[in-house]
């Protein structure tokens, strides 16, 4: 199995390439038990769309060091190019990462989500593993709160920072914050702490079998379907390709 020290395969997708490997949480905390630090970004259809859109966010997708494959779509994409992948939503690699934090006594940010709901996350998960360590921040700062927050992160230099922002807003903060921490492991996770704080729900497992998971979020949030034109785009990008 490759370990942390060297450069996984990878396959080109549009403008960004995503990372192959066959657990990427061990990959993880091998690279956090050495120091090193990590920017990682969980690829879906939409978000490969973006690149194809908006070269800044090619460009900090492209810096990050480890792209895994979230959405069905990417990896049916895969499988297209002969590569047999499993697919990592990036919620639960979180939550393996989370369980690897309680064992391993790493610190643990999370930092996003609406006023409470990061407390609340933290809160379920502390019935779960009471020995975790977390510190919260919502994400909706103003300037000023901002440069305090960079401030308590530079001095907690914590293993862990989940980040739910949004894409890409979330991917932009990574860039620009993570000079702060250079040894932590930094991940965007969109609408996660929503999911942990028990404010959304995740699909059905049978709707993420039949890889559904994205009709079920746009039958939850339906407001959400222009950014879901993406997933045609993606399919006819893909087949072009
Ligand atoms: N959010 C935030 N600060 C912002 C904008 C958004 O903390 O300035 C949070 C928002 O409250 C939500 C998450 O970011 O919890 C975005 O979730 P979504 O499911 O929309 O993520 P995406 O689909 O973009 O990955």
């Amino acid at each position: 199995m490759l370990t942390a020290g060297f450069p996984l395969p990878s396959v080109p997708i549009f403008k960004v390439l995503v990372h192959l490997h066959p657990n990427y949480c061990q990959w993880l905390t091998d690279r956090i038990h050495q120091g090193q630090g990590c920017h990682v970004v969980t690829l879906n259809a939409e978000i490969a769309m973006m690149t194809e859109k908006k070269a800044a966010i090619a460009r900090v997708i492209r810096q990050a060091d480890l792209i895994v494959p979230d959405g069905a779509g990417i990896v049916l994409y895969l499988r297209l190019k002969g590569k047999k992948q499993r697919r990592v939503p990036g919620i639960e690699l979180a939550e393996q990462l989370l369980a690897q934090a309680a064992v391993h006594n790493w610190h643990v940010v999370f930092f996003g989500g609406a006023p409470g709901i990061a407390d609340q996350a933290k809160e379920n998960w502390l019935q779960r593993f009471p020995q975790l360590k977390i510190t919260t921040q919502h994400g909706y700062l103003t300037p000023e709160t901002a440069v305090t927050w960079q401030a308590t992160l530079a001095q907690l230099q914590p293993q862990l920072i989940l980040t739910c922002l949004g894409v890409p807003k979330q991917e932009f903060w990574i860039e620009e914050n993570r000079h702060l921490c250079p040894h932590s492991t930094w991940i965007g996770l969109g609408g996660s702490f929503d999911v942990w704080a028990g404010v959304k729900q995740r699909a059905p497992k049978l709707w993420q079998r039949l890889h559904l998971e994205w009709f079920y979020r746009l039958c939850q949030e339906p407001w959400r379907w222009r950014r879901m034109l993406a997933l045609p785009q993606f399919v006819w990008h893909a087949l072009w390709s």
